[in-house]
Parts: structure tokens; C-alpha cells; sequence
């Protein structure tokens, strides 16, 4: 058995060119062969998310603490607490972070394509769309 250690990896800083505002990455793990999973769990600070991204057979948020967004294109923003599990479906832009004023954390897991293709990053979430009032949690 092979145990990844906490001690052994350091927390990761967003790429600039792929988050809005302070973003923190935990790898829990990283796609070894045969199996193709990845899981991250990512800490957004107040404001901060991801740039739209498309992930190509989908995508499940679970979250952890804090409260967060999660909007798919075209779909109101939707509010997301503790406990919540956010299916995002395959080849959908989207984007996920932090409420504007809550810290947030998320684990992120997906798996690449039959061609071993991953996330898709496009444009950045402006401040309008990210600003927008989530739908009312039921
Ligand atoms: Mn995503």
C-alpha cells in the first residue's frame, strides 16, 4: 500500500490564469493508470473563483465548509453550503467559488476523456456575472 503523506505536499497556489482571487489546491490525488481519477480539494478566499471551464465526461463538487457558487452557462447561479453535491454535466462551461463574502471549500473530482483530455479553461467569470443573485436555495 501506498500512503501520500500530508506531510509531503505542499498546498498549491491557483494559476493566475485560471482563478479570480486567492485560490489554495490540495491534491488528494492525481490520475495514476489504469484508473483515471482526480481529486482536489480546493479553498477559495471571499470572491474567489474559477475562470469558465469545461471538464470533458463531467465533474462532482462535494463541499466541505463555508458557502460557494456554481453557475452553468445559460442557468442561474446556484448557492452551495456544507453536505451539497454539485453534478456538473460533461462539455458544460461553468465556473465555482466562494460566496463574496464566505470563504469556501470544495473537493473537486473528475476523471480525463477516452483521449486522456482534461479541463478546458476559457475566459475569466467578470464581476457582473459572478455579482448576480443566486437562485433561492429550497
Ligand atoms: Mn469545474
Amino acid at each position: 500500500m501506498e500512503i501520500k503523506r500530508a506531510t509531503a505536499r505542499a498546498t498549491k497556489v491557483g494559476a493566475e490564469e485560471c482563478f479570480t482571487g486567492q485560490v489554495w489546491q490540495d491534491e488528494v490525488i492525481a490520475e495514476t493508470p489504469p484508473s483515471r481519477m482526480r481529486a482536489t480539494n480546493v479553498s477559495f478566499s471571499p470572491g474567489a473563483r474559477t475562470a469558465w471551464h469545461a471538464h470533458p465526461v463531467g465533474q462532482t463538487l462535494y463541499c466541505i465548509s463555508g458557502i460557494g457558487r456554481v453557475q452553468l452557462e445559460g442557468e442561474r447561479v446556484q448557492e452551495l453550503h456544507p453536505g451539497d453535491t454539485a453534478l456538473i454535466p460533461p462539455n458544460t462551461r461553468h465556473w465555482h467559488g466562494a460566496a463574496p463574502d464566505r470563504l469556501f471549500v470544495h473537493l473537486a473530482m473528475s476523471e480525463c476523456n477516452d483521449q486522456g483530455e482534461g479541463t478546458a479553461w476559457f475566459e475569466k467569470v467578470d464581476d457582473e456575472i459572478y455579482g448576480e443573485a443566486p437562485e433561492a436555495v429550497a
